[in-house]
């Protein structure tokens, strides 16, 4: 089976919403290639080896969470930026890519996909004034030490978080937010949770913790945001009978 392009483009935006979203690039169909759909890869970065692995994989289309053309960046279409966009083209692969709708989807997103898998029970999302509220809050499986926490992590992630120790001996109110969502740990505080998981760390991020009895993880930008892609993967492959193979380029950041 197949669908169009302008189908998976029609669905992806009902699903996702991108108008809803304030963002720093553009979401939805960011690079237009071939009108006929069979074979979806998803991946986390449309970088140059995960648009090599989708050519040799005779992809149709690319949906990423972190696309091209952000806010702020170089407009020329120049070295990096023409290696990507060229093969992209020659090619002629539809590049599709969501960043904060992706994130939020309150089923698919990225924030719901990880609280799914690390057990917590997601009650509600907050942010800062006038921005969209991507910090979710939310209870733990039972209640689990610092060391018990960074084991689930490594468990989940197969990949080693690195952990604050906080002030409380059980972890069971748990905020958490994929990707760099290190600098929304204030937000974290305020709600009174006693951990905050998050994809990186930054140096003032160790003093807030420890000054605030929060425990802190950082589990990897790339490793916590695998799962909103390839979550709108299979539910594309599900509507339109498609083929959709998630590629993990792995990024140690
Ligand atoms: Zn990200």
């Amino acid at each position: 089976m197949a669908a169009t392009r302008q189908q998976i483009q029609k669905e992806l935006d009902s699903l996702l919403e991108p108008q809803r979203f304030r963002d720093y690039c553009p979401n939805g169909l960011q690079v237009e290639g071939r009108s006929e759909i069979n074979l979806v890869v998803s991946g986390v970065t449309a970088s140059l080896a995960l648009i090599e692995a989708a050519i040799a994989a005779e992809a149709d289309m690319v949906l990423v969470h972190h696309g091209y053309f952000w806010k702020g960046e170089p407009q020329e279409v120049v070295g990096m930026k023409k290696r990507r966009l060229a093969l992209l083209l020659e090619n002629d692969i539809n590049l599709f890519a969501y960043h904060l709708p992706l994130d939020a989807h309150p089923e698919l997103g990225n924030n719901a996909q990880l609280g799914k898998m690390l057990g917590f029970e997601q009650e509600r999302c907050i942010g800062r004034p006038g921005e969209t509220a991507l910090v979710a809050i939310g209870q733990a499986a039972g209640k689990l030490s610092h060391a018990g926490m960074l084991e689930l992590l490594a468990e989940k992630l197969q990949r080693q978080a690195l952990g604050i120790q906080g002030s409380t001996d059980a972890i069971e109110r748990v905020a958490w937010c994929t990707g760099a969502a290190q600098n929304y740990i204030d937000l974290a505080v305020e709600a009174g949770v006693d951990a905050f998981i998050t994809g990186e760390i930054s140096e003032q991020t160790f003093h807030v913790a420890k000054e605030t009895g929060l425990h802190f993880f950082s589990a990897g930008h790339h490793a916590t945001e695998r799962y909103g892609v390839q979550a709108v993967g299979e539910y594309l492959a599900d509507k339109f009978s498609l083929s959709h193979r998630f590629i993990d380029i792995d990024n140690p950041v």
